[in-house]
């Protein structure tokens, strides 16, 4: 059956792969987006979609609207641009929450809620579970997001616990794919962006330290699934690849995939960046069926392709 679904941040990296998905699946989609970090170039291709609609608002603004659900994806996600302006990534994590706990309320619909492996901090238990509380800096530079995105999920459950809110938390690990943005300073667009060009990759710190990358293909089809379970399945729950992998490894891919002449140049490591982060999906498994499908070479040749058609 059609559904109407709002989308926070669908103008994003993965907002707008999942109003593509929701609408290749028949529904009509809402996307609202304040273009923080979102780009009209990726969606402007579904703007011909009688079914797709664009909202320009700022979530930490209440809205009203009628709609059968809402996946809430509202909040940069790159350090770079989540730390310009603290103080709003903090409010946008915040009060985006409880605007969308206040209109699921009303309405008395599903919302799901865009969290994070960045809740774990820098881990001390690996990989990490969804039992895991995890070791984050409240007075880092990195807290305006983490913190943000703790409290969010504790009011994804007070919601939950005080007014009977339908809740799904995901918690997503490093995902990549096509339409991240080039200058958004993630480390898979760096790298792709500099091997291109054949500019020096920029590792931070000795490279050793570790994440484990999720194809956004993969990660959509999870947030989907998670949406799909039962009221009585809120998570959190952990989506994301297991196969972890060193920085400097992952430079070395991107100058064997790209073919490029780059050569490593050393920089200094970023305040509080976590040492090592694979998630344990052992939930995902079970409740959802669902696993990652993508292998890396495979979703890192798409990137490349995507940003290779950007220079
Ligand atoms: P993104 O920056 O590409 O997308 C976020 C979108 O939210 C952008 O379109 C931005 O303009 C919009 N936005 C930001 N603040 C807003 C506000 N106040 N009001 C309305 N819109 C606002 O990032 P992404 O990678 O697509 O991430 C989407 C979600 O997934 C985020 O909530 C992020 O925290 C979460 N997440 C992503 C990753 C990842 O690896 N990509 C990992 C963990 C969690
Ligand atoms: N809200 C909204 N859209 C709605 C319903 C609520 O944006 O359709 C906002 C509302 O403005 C409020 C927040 O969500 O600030 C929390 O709503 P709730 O009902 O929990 O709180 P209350 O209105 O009682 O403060
Ligand atoms: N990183 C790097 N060079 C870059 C960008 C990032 O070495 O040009 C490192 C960064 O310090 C971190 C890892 O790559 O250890 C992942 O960084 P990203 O910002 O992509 O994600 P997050 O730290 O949020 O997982």
């Amino acid at each position: 059956m059609k559904k109407r679904i709002l989308v926070t941040g669908g103008a994003g990296f993965l907002g707008s792969h999942l109003c593509e998905r929701l609408l290749d699946e028949g529904n009509e989609v809402l996307c609202l987006d304040n273009f923080f970090t979102g780009r009209k170039e990726n969606i402007i291709h579904l703007t011909s979609n009688p079914y797709f609609e664009v909202i320009r608002h700022n979530i930490t603004l209440p809205l009203f609207v009628e709609v059968d659900e809402i996946y809430n994806l509202a909040c940069p996600a790159s350090p770079i641009f989540y730390q310009r302006d603290p103080v709003q990534t903090t409010k946008t994590s915040i009060l985006g929450a409880v605007n969308m706990l206040g209109l699921a309320k009303r309405l008395n619909i599903k919302v799901l809620q865009a969290s994070t492996s960045e809740i774990y901090g820098d881990p001390l238990s690996h990989p990490q579970s969804e039992s895991y509380w995890g070791n984050v800096n409240p007075l880092g530079i990195r807290a305006c997001y983490d913190e943000g995105k703790r409290c969010a999920e504790t009011l994804f459950f007070d919601y939950h616990r005080q007014n009977n809110v339908k809740i799904k938390v995901i918690r997503i690990f490093n995902t990549y794919g096509p339409r991240m943005s080039p200058h958004d300073g993630r480390v898979v667009s760096n790298f792709i962006m500099q091997a291109l060009q054949d500019k020096d990759i920029s590792i931070y710190g000795n490279g050793n330290q570790t994440r484990s990358f999720c194809y956004v293909s993969d990660m959509i089809e999870a947030m989907i699934m998670t949406m799909q379970t039962g009221d009585d399945f809120t998570g959190p729950v952990n989506i994301g690849n297991t196969n972890e992998h060193t920085i400097m490894t992952l430079a070395e891919k991107i100058i064997a995939l790209t073919g490029s002449k780059s050569e490593i140049s050393y920089h200094p490591l970023p305040a509080d960046d976590p040492i090592q982060r694979q998630p344990d999906i052992t939930l995902a498994k079970k409740v959802l069926g669902w696993e990652p499908k993508v292998q890396w070479d495979e979703g890192l040749r798409n990137t490349i392709e995507y940003f290779r058609s950007l220079i």
